[in-house]
This record gives C-alpha cells, structure tokens and sequence, in this order.
C-alpha cells in the first residue's frame, strides 16, 4: 500500500525560478489561487524542502542556512506553503519559524541526548508497535509528516517518507493486539497518521474496530495544524463510523490558531470525535506562561481539550529547544486556578530510556499529620481538611 504521493524531487533551471516566483507570489496573498491553496495535494507538492528555494521566500540568518545544508542527511526539512504562510519573515526569533526551519544548533548534540529518547524501540514487541503500558498500545503506522517539526523525539524514524506500514506489518501488529486480551486502547501515531490516503487508514481502523477487546481507537496528529485542508468531508465521514475515536492535536502556539484550523476542528469535534491537544515546552517558542494560557485559551475555544503538555525529550539536536522542567511547573502554577480547569493540561515527563509519562505538578499538599491535611491554594493560602476518624 502506498501513501499520499509527495513529489520531493526539485525542479531545476529555469523552470525551479519560475515556480520559485510563483510559489513566493501565492505565499504572499493565498486568496489569489485559493483552489490551489485550498488543495491538500498542492500543499504537500509545494512543500519547501531546498535552500535554494527556501532563500527566495525568506531572508535567513546564517544559523539556518548552516542548519539547512546540514539537515539534509538527518531529519530533512519540510514545510508546507500553509504553514511557511504563518511565519513572521522578518523576525528571525518567529515561534512558527524556530519550529519549521532548521538551525545550526540542531547539531550540536549533547552527550545526554539519545536517539531513542523514550525507549520505544526497546518496548516494541512487534515492529511498528509500541507496548509500555498494560492496556494500551502505540501504533506507528507511517514516517510522514506535513511539516518536519526541528525538535520532533522521533526524529531516528520520521521524514525518510517511506511508504507506510506494509499489509503484513499491519497484520503482525494486528494478531499481536488481538492475542492481548489486556489491550483495550491503540494510539495510532508515526510520522502522522493523517497522511496516509483516507482508505489505507480506514483499513488499519477498520480492522482494529473488529477486535472485541478493543474499546477506543486514538489519532495522533499535526495535520489539522500544518495542514488544515487535509481534514475535509471524506476523511471525517470515514472517522466517524469507528466511533469511540479520539483525536490528539499537536499544538505548539497561539499563532497556529487560524480560520482554516479552526475550520478543521469544527468538522472534526462536530462528527463527535472528542479532541485533545498536545503541547511540547519549547524555549523561545511557548515557554512564557502567559503565551501558554493563550494558547489553552484559543484551544478551548476551537473545543480543543488541553491534554498533555511535554518537556522535551533529550532527543538529538534539542538542545536548544529545552528547558529546565522548572518552567513547566511554573507554567502549570500560573494556569491552576488562575484559569478554567479545562485550560489545564497535565504537564509530563516523558521518562528517559522508557518509564513511560510521569507527571509533574506544583505541590498543593503543604503536610499531612493524623487526621488532617494541610493544602494551599494558588494564591498561597493555607487551608485544613480535617479527615474522618
Ligand atoms: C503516550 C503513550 C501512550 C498513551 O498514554 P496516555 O497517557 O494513555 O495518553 C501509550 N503508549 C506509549 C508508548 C506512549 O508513549
Ligand atoms: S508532527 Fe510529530 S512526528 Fe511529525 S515531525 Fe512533528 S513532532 Fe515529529
């Protein structure tokens, strides 16, 4: 089976400036081509993938052209033309543009940094499923993204665009998740799901609907974020018979809220797929607390449920992404309280070598004697509980 067909070969010559002008032209002013911009298959065409290309579009800084030559062996740059659209050309430390254009410090890897941040290949029973937790499972069904994120933790296996998951991988993990009577939850992820043709992935869910055991299937996608016309009529049609189905929506910041992603969410949360967000701390990019609150503000609004907000796993080349675990329980201090509880996320580490996702929060419970606990609240006051005999 194949996946959507991504043509990575660029033009040359003369042809290459001519698309290169015309490509700038619509990134300036989508609405006049709207049938192409609105195109998912013209996005991922177009995606900016060259220096050459990219250097038309935008003025770069030395670190990231540095940092796009060197990303060509590793995890390759791509961005669609909808997504390059949010980036601030003028402004070298833009949050979508950290997160979408390579710089040199990508290759400065600190001797904690691993390949396999969180051991999944280590807990992979069957290749292309992970199995950490006793009653669910991850599946990794394909390599492909819409858009590379730089500090992506699966960066070992994504972007090589291979096609996805063969028919027989698939049925290993399949007779592999139907023998575990314990498995009552697959989280299908990758690379990114919603990149394979509607009737490959329907295949795959189809399939696990038929195993009795299995109560909810989940989606883990940037999709609707780097590439909203991607979530059209079929594809939803086709989510919503497998109902209960959950979607997971990788969100990095505020400015990735847009009209079509608003779009998106609304087609998606009105076929009644519940949708939660997920968030990775990034240092320049949504490590602010009030950038944060933004961000879970405008999900909220969207009928995003915040989910999950990461630190970031000590991937290769993340240095410059991380920061300490202090400003995400500073981040979870300001939102508590301060904000609806549906704002909050639960803030996770995501345990190195493997352990799986262990939670962090500020503490609220001051101490606890003999029939009595001592709380504070988030504005720092002291209250008792005083428990049963
Ligand atoms: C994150 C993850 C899950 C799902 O975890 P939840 O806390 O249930 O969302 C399952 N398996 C693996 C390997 C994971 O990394
Ligand atoms: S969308 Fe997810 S899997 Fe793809 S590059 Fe970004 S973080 Fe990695």
């Amino acid at each position: 089976m194949e996946g959507l067909s991504i043509s990575s070969e660029p033009p040359s010559g003369n042809l290459a400036r001519k698309i290169k002008s015309e490509l700038a032209e619509i990134i300036e002013d989508p609405s006049r081509c709207p049938e192409l911009w609105n195109d998912w298959r013209w996005q991922l065409k177009n995606r900016i993938t060259t220096l050459d290309l990219i250097r038309e579009l935008i003025p770069l800084t030395r670190r990231e052209e540095e940092g796009i030559k060197r990303a060509k062996g590793r995890l390759k740059m791509g961005i669609t033309p909808y997504f390059f659209s949010l980036i601030d050309r003028q402004d070298p430390k833009c949050p979508v543009r950290k997160q979408a254009i390579p710089r040199l410090e990508e290759f400065g890897v600190s001797s904690c940094e691993m390949v396999d941040p969180c051991g999944e290949d280590s807990h992979s029973p069957v290749p292309g499923l992970v199995h950490r937790y006793p009653d669910r499972v991850l599946l990794i069904v394909t390599d492909s993204c819409a858009m590379y994120c730089r500090y992506c933790t699966r960066k070992r296996m994504v972007g090589e665009e291979h096609p996805p998951m063969s028919t027989e991988q698939f049925e290993n993990a399949y007779k592999y998740i139907k023998s575990k009577k314990s498995i009552r939850d697959v989280l299908i992820s990758g690379g990114d799901p919603l990149m394979m043709k509607t009737e490959v992935l329907e295949h795959y869910i189809s399939r696990l609907r038929s195993i009795s055991h299995i109560e909810i299937i989940r989606i883990g996608t940037r999709v609707p974020v780097t590439l909203p016309m991607r979530v059209n009529t079929e594809l939803v049609e086709m989510l919503r018979k497998y109902h209960p189905l959950y979607l997971s929506i990788h969100f990095s910041h505020p400015r990735e809220i847009t009209p079509d992603v608003a779009r998106s969410c609304a087609m998606l949360a009105d076929a009644g797929i519940p949708l939660g967000s997920q968030t990775v701390l990034l240092r320049g990019v949504n490590d602010r607390p009030v950038v944060m609150k933004k961000l879970m503000h405008e999900l909220l609004k969207i009928r995003v449920r915040p989910y999950y907000l990461y630190q970031c796993d000590m991937a290769m080349g993340t240095g410059h992404f991380r920061t300490p675990v202090s400003v995400g329980m500073n981040i979870m201090e300001e939102l508590r309280g301060h904000t609806t509880g549906y704002a909050v996320p639960t803030f996770v580490v995501d345990a190195p070598g493997g352990g799986g996702k262990i939670p962090i929060t500020p503490t609220y419970l001051v101490s606890q004697a003999k029939g009595k606990a001592t709380l504070r609240n988030y504005e720092f006051k002291i209250f008792n509980y005083t428990e049963p005999e």
